[in-house]
């Protein structure tokens, strides 16, 4: 990739360089709403730029940033998309004056605005595409012999979330009521749960619309995605194991999910792809693909207790991941089940092979039988109220850094 000087001051290790350009939305100072691209520490706010008339080279419908989410600038599809990507790169090129010139009145300083939810999610999935995470589960909640359920290898598991409860990232969580069973009892109490959790994930969002029936193949899946985010999907594990059975998760997953505030587009992401690993057995044609379709994304997970001792409880990457995310979007519409711009459709649970790598406090702690060691000389098992999560990530390949910033949520007790 050939390197991009911009004129704008981008600090080193910004996770919001020239070749990201991540959309958001926010408030600012004056209570506007509208929908920026971030760059370094500063934002384009994109509907002045549209009045400025920079963008007029584009087929974009007036007052398309003036709205309350980005849903209909993605309803113009991926063309539309990388015309603006295009655009937004040459006028933050080094030597392009046009946005320089009028910059004191389109681009703003992120720390004088409010970041709030870029676009309304119609529907979420949460699938399970994780082999690691699916097998250190299973060998908690089953049998470590059958630690992985016959149907895992050959299709990308996965389950309808609600939307909801899918938060932006600062807002806090409310630690669920719920129904659960103390060890060694065989009859269930109700009270506040006391194995609250986070699962380190990813998510996509879904950027055209499909019709009854319709069917992504795999070649052309990714045309069908905007983009990506950070996802917290907190959970209450043991909420989740006592109801789980024969459905799957309901109370103890949908209290609370979190996204990161800036959506990276694919295009971002494109430097980042890496092979997948092999699929053994060979799953079903409608399942197999072409070329590199996982993302080399590092990723960890931050706890911060109530006096402010980060510690960094795991460090994984989205290049782990056994589904890819053409499968699972071939998957969820081989029936001919619909999907719509705005759809939430997330990874499951990142975890790695080596210990350090596991993307919940399930995994790290082994069920509670191994306490998280602190910077603070505290330990966890599971998260107390007080505890700030911090979920980032980034990918970096040849001084080109791409990053998302970072989710966060901190554990509040129960709404009284
Ligand atoms: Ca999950």
């Amino acid at each position: 990739m050939n390197k991009i000087e911009t004129w704008v001051n981008v600090p080193n290790n910004s996770d919001f360089t020239i070749y990201n350009l991540p959309y958001g939305a926010y408030t600012d100072k004056e209570g506007n709403h509208s929908f920026g691209v971030a760059i370094g520490r500063q934002i384009i706010d994109l509907n002045r730029l549209q009045e400025a008339g920079l963008l007029s080279d584009i087929n974009l419908p007036g007052g398309i940033f003036n709205r309350t989410h980005l849903n209909d600038f993605i309803a113009l599809g991926k063309p539309v998309w990388t015309s603006l990507r295009n655009r937004l790169t040459q006028l933050l090129t080094k030597g392009n004056t046009a946005l320089q010139d009028k910059s004191d009145e389109i681009m703003l300083d992120q720390d004088d605005v409010k970041m709030r939810m870029p676009i309304h999610i119609g529907d979420y999935t949460d699938f399970y595409s994780s082999i690691e995470h699916a097998a250190n589960v299973g060998s908690m909640f089953r049998d470590p012999d059958k630690a992985l359920l016959p149907n895992w290898r050959h299709l990308p598991v996965g389950y309808h979330g609600r939307s909801s409860s899918i938060y932006i990232s600062g807002t806090p969580i409310y630690r669920p009521m719920g129904q659960q069973i103390p060890k060694g009892e065989t009859q269930p109490i109700f009270g506040e749960s006391k194995r609250l959790d986070i699962e380190l994930e990813m998510a996509f969002i879904i950027g055209g619309n499909t019709t009854q029936g319709e069917c992504i193949n795999t070649s052309v899946a990714e045309d069908h995605i905007f983009g990506m985010v950070l996802f917290n999907d907190w959970s209450a594990r043991d909420i989740q194991k006592w109801e789980y059975v024969p459905l799957g998760p309901f109370l103890g997953k949908n209290f609370a999910s979190s996204i990161s505030p800036w959506i990276v587009t694919l295009d971002a992401l494109n430097p980042f792809r890496v092979a997948g690993p092999v699929q053994d057995p060979k799953v079903l044609p409608y399942l197999q693909y072409q070329g590199e379709k996982n993302f080399d994304i590092h990723l960890e997970v931050a706890l911060t207790t109530e006096a402010g001792d980060e510690t960094i409880i795991s460090r994984s990457n989205f290049k782990y991941m056994y589904w890819n995310m053409a499968q699972q979007l071939a998957h969820h519409t081989i029936n001919g089940c619909t999907i719509c711009v705005g759809d939430m459709m997330a990874s499951g649970t990142i975890s790695g092979k080596d210990k350090s790598s596991y993307g919940s406090m399930l995994e790290l702690s082994w069920a509670g039988k191994n306490p998280i060691q602190l910077n603070s000389g505290e330990t966890r098992t599971f998260l107390q109220d007080g505890d700030t999560v911090t979920l980032r990530g980034h990918g970096e390949r040849d001084d080109i850094r791409v990053g998302f910033g970072e989710v966060s949520g901190k554990i509040l007790p129960p709404k009284k």
